[in-house]
């Protein structure tokens, strides 16, 4: 068996892992973009296919742990190669839902948008219904390698753990995971129930915190609690976080719905909810409900008689649109009331970071509002990353991905003979051959 890692080893997002087994069965999880460096796309050059081609020479199928950029980003492509693509089912229905939704406001906008990015936004909408879905804890074959995929709690809201037989070895692919999220409970019961015993030869493992400060980690449950107390302080809320967390978009809403108010969104941030009550809403037991969702659109009169009054907690984004809408629904309000909870990577607003995205930062500078930083990450804690490796225990070795260069697994509190598995070269370990690009 061979593992390949084209990318990763040194850098968060874009991770490429290739697994083949020695009668040429070959698979790959994740093929996304770099991450983009502030407002530009990064120079990614998987971008061009003379360099994606040789990466998918022999791939049986490609298997996403999730629906972030980073991860998946060349379904047009890969579906013209005639190569299978997996992914969970929730996830694809999200990213349909994306695509749907910006190929919506292109044909608004056709006059000024070219027909060449119309037509690709199309064709990655026909690649995408065209992926295969996997169920948890349900193996899938490919020729001589078998994948169960495991829910992780991560800011995406559906993503998996791979485990991978081939070979007669077994390979823990972790992708993006945490265990703060609302459901990051059942992480390690997960690894203790269907994992541990297994008998893992190679752990693959995210590493994102590692060089990041990971002091301010807190649980969801504190996050919601956190951001009651802003309500109880704030009339108007305005909350800028991802679309597509579900975990972040409850612990808002159930903080709004303790005020009495309502969470207002707009079209597209509605039906993504409506998804997550649909998929993970399913069933008496689940936490995954939105009662006060409320769909602004067409229904502006209401919103400036009953919310206004009332108080609200509004979701954005820094679009065109909605700037529209903040400038309408924000005429007149009493500013001391009005706050900004900002929710994601701070590193985007922060001019000092790679990361800085100028657009970011004039839309929170743009109004007369409080600003409040309010975020946990959607990856593992150093105490997480470690406590998942002394419970995995891989027998040949760990492979640190998603990490920034230069940051140092073994700084994690592992004992020296997990530490001497760590594995960022080139090896081969029995008859396992690792390589790293
Ligand atoms: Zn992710």
């Amino acid at each position: 068996m061979t593992i390949t890692i084209h990318r990763g080893i040194n850098q968060i997002g874009g991770c490429i892992t290739e697994i083949a087994s020695n009668n040429g069965s070959k698979i790959l999880i994740d093929l996304g973009h770099n991450l983009p460096e502030g407002d530009n796309r990064d120079n990614d050059p998987l971008d061009k296919a003379e360099n994606i081609d040789p990466i998918l020479e022999g791939v049986n199928a490609i298997f996403y742990t999730h629906s972030h950029g980073d991860h998946v980003g060349f379904e047009t492509y890969v579906a013209k190669k005639g190569i299978q693509q997996y992914i969970g089912t929730l996830s694809k229905a999200l990213l349909i839902q994306l695509r749907e939704n910006l190929l919506y406001n292109m044909e608004r906008r056709k006059k000024w948008v070219k027909q060449e990015k119309i037509n690709a936004m199309q064709a990655s909408i026909d690649a995408l219904n065209g992926f295969i879905t996997f169920e948890p804890n349900k193996q899938v074959k490919i020729g001589d390698i078998t994948i169960t995929p495991y829910y992780v709690s991560h800011s995406a809201a559906d993503s998996y753990m791979f485990l991978v037989e081939c070979d007669g070895h077994t390979i823990l692919h972790t992708g993006d995971f945490r265990d703060h999220g609302y459901r990051g409970k059942g992480l390690l019961p997960t690894i203790r129930t269907y994992i541990a015993h297994r008998k893992v030869d190679v752990l693959i493992t995210e590493g994102t915190m590692l060089g990041r400060d990971d002091s301010r980690m807190i649980s969801e449950e504190t996050l919601c609690q956190q951001a009651t107390e802003l309500m109880q302080k704030y009339k108007y809320v305005f909350v800028m976080c991802t679309t597509q967390d579900a975990d972040r978009i409850l612990s808002i809403h159930n903080a709004t719905k303790a005020q009495g108010r309502r969470m207002l969104v707009d079209g597209y941030q509605w039906t993504v909810l409506k998804k997550f009550e649909d998929t993970l809403g399913a069933g008496p037991m689940t936490r995954y409900r939105f009662p006060k969702k409320y769909c602004y659109h067409k229904h502006w009169d209401e919103v400036m008689n009953e919310d206004r009054n009332r108080g609200f907690t509004m979701l954005v984004r820094n679009n065109k649109r909605i700037r529209g809408h903040i400038d309408k629904i924000m005429e007149g309000l009493d500013k001391e009331q009005c706050c900004l909870v900002y929710s994601q990577f701070k590193g985007y607003i922060d001019p000092k970071h790679t990361a800085f995205m100028q657009s970011a930062y004039d839309f929170i500078n743009a109004y007369d509002w409080h600003f409040e930083y309010l975020h946990t990450s959607g990856h593992a804690s150093r105490e997480t990353l470690t406590t998942v490796c002394n419970l995995v225990n891989p027998r040949l070795a760990i492979i640190p991905i998603h990490r920034e260069a230069g940051s140092d697994f073994c700084s994690l509190n592992l004992s020296p003979e997990l530490k001497s598995k760590v594995c960022i070269e080139s090896a081969t370990l029995e008859d396992v051959k690792i390589i790293i690009k």
